[in-house]
């Protein structure tokens, strides 16, 4: 269990340095005002309802990066990489898509793939002109 928490920690500290050092997203998109998400996550094709949130990005301040951690506690090195085509829709200006991007890690010793996808909604607005 020890080892564990060191792990997760040490991942969150990894996570906090390539949200530092990711460019900012009022940078990459200058134009966006307000970005909202919807997510939520299915195993199969299995619904997994009680581990769907909103998250409301702060544009302001938030790195131009979109990582979204698994929701599987078991699953190792997972987490669902979405920043390429959240940057791609946002420059293309887009107020509203949506997309599904699988977890690629994976679970326990034996080291079977995670299988958990994440479903995301995404609204956006921009300044005009
Ligand atoms: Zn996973």
């Amino acid at each position: 269990m020890y080892r564990r928490n060191n792990e997760a920690a040490d991942r969150m500290r990894e996570r906090r340095r390539a949200e530092d050092a990711a460019p900012r997203l009022a940078e990459q998109v200058p134009s966006l005002k307000t970005l909202r998400m919807s997510l939520s996550f299915r195993r199969g094709d299995f619904r997994i309802g009680e581990a769907s949130y909103v998250r409301v990005v702060v544009v302001a301040t938030a790195p131009a990066l979109f990582t979204i951690a698994c929701t599987d506690s078991n699953c190792r090195d997972g987490g669902h990489q979405i920043t390429t085509a959240m940057l791609k829709a946002l420059r293309a200006g887009l107020t509203e898509f949506s997309g599904e991007e699988p977890c690629r890690g994976s679970i326990g010793s034996s080291g079977s793939a995670c299988g958990s996808t994440l479903l995301y909604d995404a609204q956006a607005t921009y300044e005009k002109g």
